[in-house]
Parts: C-alpha cells; structure tokens; sequence
C-alpha cells in the first residue's frame, strides 16, 4: 500500500458489521470522466448550473438534451476503474454494505456494485417531466438523432412539437428529461431515506473522490453517521476533511484496490 496508508483501515474494514461508503465524481475522475470542477464552468457558451435546471431545460429543452447527449457519449465510451470495481469485491465480502454515489455515470453497476444509491439520479434513464414515467434516455436519443431530426437544428424539433410529434413529447402533455437531480430540486426521497439509514447503521464510512460540497449528500458522511469511523480518501483537502476520522491524501486507485485485495 502507498506511504498514505493507515495500517488499520484493513482491521478497521473486517471488523465491521456495516459499512457505508459516499462517492464523487472523483472517483469517475480515474476513468476520464471530467470532475465536477472539469466540466462545472462553461459547456460550450453555457453555465452548468444554467442548462441542468427546470428553468433550463423550460428555457431550451433541445439544448439540455443536447449537453446530456455529449455527456452519455462520454460516459459509454470509458470503462470503470480499478477503484470502482474494488468497491463492488468489497460489498462482496460484506453482509451490509451500502453505496451512496452522487455520480450519475452509472459505472458502479457497470463495475458489479449491487447495492448502489444513486443519490442524484441516472444517466441512462429519461422521465416524464409531468407523469414520471421513465424509459431508456438512449431511446429517447435515438428518437431525437433520426435524420430529419437532428440535435442541432431546433427549428425541426419546435416545428414538430407544434403538430405533437416531438419526440420529447410524452403523450401525457409532459416533455422527456434526463432522470437526474437538478439544481434546485430535491433528492429522490426514498434513496435519500435508504442513505441516511446505512449511514446511521455505519460503523466504517469511506468517503472518495468528493469535494463534499454538495448537500445533503455530504452530510452522509458528517452528520448521518453517528457511530461510523469516518475515512476520507481524497488527494486533496476538502470542507470534510476537518469533521472525518482519518484523510487518506491519496488517488481511490491508490487505496481501494490494495484494500480489497
Ligand atoms: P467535485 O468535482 O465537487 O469534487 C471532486 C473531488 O474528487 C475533489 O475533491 C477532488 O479532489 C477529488 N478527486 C479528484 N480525483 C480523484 C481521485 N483520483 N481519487 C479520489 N478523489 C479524487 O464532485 P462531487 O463532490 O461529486 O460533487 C459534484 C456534483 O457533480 C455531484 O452532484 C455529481 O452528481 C455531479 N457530477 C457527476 C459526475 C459523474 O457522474 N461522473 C461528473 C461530474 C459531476
């Protein structure tokens, strides 16, 4: 193991009952997806925080689907990391073990995990924005790619929704959007519910590749976990740094695979 490594987290890890761990982005970071710092400037001329809202999306549906359409492009063509699929052969080894991940790339289950919170949604699904109904976001790219219909003329896309046959159109009278937490809007409450119950249940929380500034999911691994040992595994510091156990000034790659081994 690297030099940053504590002797006891093995000990720690074994001796547990119940374990929780809370993920970032930069743990997807070790597979080439940009951190939220990567891509949280501009996209293209466009803030972030500007096309991943209501209000965003209420604004220019075809320019949201066209940043999520880039974004699934980039997610399909990386492969989970080393860290990744350690996590997925430690929830092997333990009877309850949780993962609560901000990361919406889907590459904890591509990498076997199994008991996945995925606390800001999923990048492979689209919602009805009026009746929740969900179907693959793919189909709805692919609707939205035929050649008469192409991402980047939004003309063809209004003129369309005029007659009712936009493909972001549900039947219902709702638009498809991507099944992910957007700024502004609450965490679906029953995964934020199941989180704050393994976190409370935790007696070892590990805390990867986040900056910790994103709430309430940050506060799984400060408040919500009364009775866990709390190890940050970050190379740098973050706002959790102070309030964790242990920081481990190390890369996910650098840790987590020696650990499950
Ligand atoms: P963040 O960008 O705020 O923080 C990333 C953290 O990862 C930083 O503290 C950085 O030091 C650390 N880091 C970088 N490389 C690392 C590595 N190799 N190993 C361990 N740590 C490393 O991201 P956040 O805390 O996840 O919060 C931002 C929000 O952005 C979340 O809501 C998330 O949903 C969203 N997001 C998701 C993805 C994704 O799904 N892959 C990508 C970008 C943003």
């Amino acid at each position: 193991m690297p030099v940053t490594e504590p002797d006891d987290l093995r000990a720690r890890l074994d001796a547990a009952r119940s374990v929780c761990v809370l993920t970032g982005s930069g743990i997807s970071a070790e597979s080439g997806l940009p951190t939220f710092r990567g891509v949280g400037g501009l996209w293209r001329t466009h803030r972030v925080e500007e096309l991943a809202s209501p209000q965003g999306f209420a604004r220019d549906p075809l320019l949201v689907w066209s940043w999520y359409a880039e974004r699934r492009k980039a997610h399909a063509s990386v492969e989970p990391s080393p860290a990744h699929f350690a996590l997925a052969a430690l929830e092997a080894r333990i009877a309850d073990f949780t993962l609560a991940t901000q990361n919406v790339d889907s590459l904890h289950l591509r990498a076997g995990s199994r008991n996945v919170l995925e606390l800001h949604g999923k990048m492979r699904e689209a919602k009805c924005n009026r009746c929740d109904e969900r179907r693959p976001l793919d189909d709805v790219l692919a609707a939205l790619d035929t050649p008469d219909v192409t991402l980047s003329d939004p003309n063809v896309i209004l003129s369309l929704s005029k007659d009712g046959r936009s493909p972001l159109l549900h039947h219902c009278g709702g638009m498809w959007r991507p099944d992910i937490v957007w700024f502004g809007e609450a965490l679906p409450a029953h995964v934020l519910e199941a989180a704050f119950d393994a976190a409370a249940r935790a007696e070892l929380m590990l805390v990867v590749g986040t900056s910790g500034l994103v709430q309430p999911a940050a506060s799984l691994a400060t408040k919500r976990c009364t009775r866990a040992y709390v190890v940050e595994i970050n190379p740098e510091e973050t706002v959790l740094t102070a309030h964790v156990d242990r920081s481990i000034r190390a890369r996910a790659s650098d840790v987590l695979p020696e650990l499950a081994r």
